[in-house]
């Protein structure tokens, strides 16, 4: 390394976060330098870790002595995607308890926008139509199956606990949690789905989650089953679901992840009857919340400690 400085770079918004992001780091961890992805006075050697969104793919590469990347979201199929990416790295998942928090908020709002019917409540207010419905079950007769136990899926399930709603979860390894039934594997995804009136999906993007959610898995829900989707939105195929909901076998979906962001201006998604659509925007996190997520981990690191929340190349998540 040409100096004792280490340089954080940042990828995260757009050079107008930069002073954000500063001021963050100046309180949390004030010896690192806070600098803008591609500043040009930056000596790549400096570069000991990035926070990055999307970064251009062959970039990470250049950094010779850079120790650790942090994703600036929970996921990181948007660092996965660089082929030139160093495989050696760690890479720590941002999980602030603000994006955790955020994300379960949203999953309440679904769950209760697809048991309460809300697309029929909007499509009546725009058409100005006084219409009077009752739901068809209360939260508690509403079984809820979640996709995914982990840091999001299980304050998620918390939070549906608290309004009443009969939970289940499924994930990959074996899991016991108070309250919830839990489903692991694909031998137990089918009973699963049976028992899911309202599925939510909160899954990360890898080779075993995409398309997932195909024709005969939609089919295996129980008629007017809804779906909420906050993790990836490969792990749906999209022609599939809109095959399931004009067919009535399922009543609602509130998407909020597409594999295509932004979703394109023409898709026929936006003006399905019984689609709700969010532009990712489950996952909220200011940027002060993340950059403590990564200043702790900094510290942790600097420490000789374990970093938290890595991705396991392994596993694919
Ligand atoms: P975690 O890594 O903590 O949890 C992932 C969960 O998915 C684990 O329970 C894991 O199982 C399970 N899982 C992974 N692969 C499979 C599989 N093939 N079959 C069954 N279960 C599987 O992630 P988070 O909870 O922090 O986040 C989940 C995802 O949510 C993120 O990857 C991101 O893509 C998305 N997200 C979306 C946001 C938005 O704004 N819409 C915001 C934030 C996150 P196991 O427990 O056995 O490991």
């Amino acid at each position: 390394m040409t100096s004792s400085k280490q340089t954080l770079l940042v990828k995260s918004g757009d050079a107008a976060s930069l002073p954000e992001w500063r001021s963050a780091f100046a309180e949390l961890c004030p010896d690192l330098d806070i600098r803008w992805w591609d500043d040009p006075t930056v000596d790549p050697n400096d570069v000991v870790y990035v926070l990055v969104w999307q970064p251009q793919p062959g970039r990470i590469a250049s950094f010779p002595n850079l120790q650790v990347i942090f994703s600036s979201a929970a996921g990181v199929d948007h660092i996965l995607a660089d082929p030139n990416l160093p495989r050696h790295l760690p890479i720590v998942r941002n999980a602030s308890t603000e994006t955790l928090q955020s994300v379960g908020e949203y999953v309440c709002l679904g769950v209760l926008a697809l048991q309460r019917d809300l697309k029929r409540v909007l499509n009546a207010q725009r058409d100005h139509r006084w219409d009077e419905f009752q739901a068809t079950r209360t939260a508690p007769q509403t079984r809820v199956g979640v996709m995914g136990l982990g840091n999001i899926g299980r304050l998620a399930l918390r939070m549906l606990h608290g309004l009443g709603y009969t939970l289940a979860g499924w994930s990959l390894s074996a899991k016991s949690l108070p309250d919830i039934t839990c489903y692991a594997g694909l031998e137990q995804l089918e009973d699963f789905l049976r028992n899911s009136d309202i599925l939510v999906g909160l899954l990360p993007e890898t080779p075993l989650t995409r398309g997932l959610l195909s024709a005969s898995r939609l089919a295996t829900l129980p008629k007017n089953a809804g779906i909420v989707s906050a993790g990836r939105g490969s792990l749906i195929v999209m022609p599939d679901l809109i095959a399931a909901l004009d067919s009535g076998h399922l009543s609602g979906a509130v998407l909020d992840v597409f594999d295509n962001e932004p979703l394109p201006a023409s898709d026929p998604v936006w003006d399905h009857p019984r689609i709700i659509v969010t532009g990712h925007i489950a996952g909220f996190a200011s940027r002060h919340a993340r950059a403590e997520y990564v200043a702790d981990a900094i510290k942790a690191w600097r420490r000789g400690e374990p970093l938290p929340n890595i991705y396991q190349p392994a596993r694919g998540y």
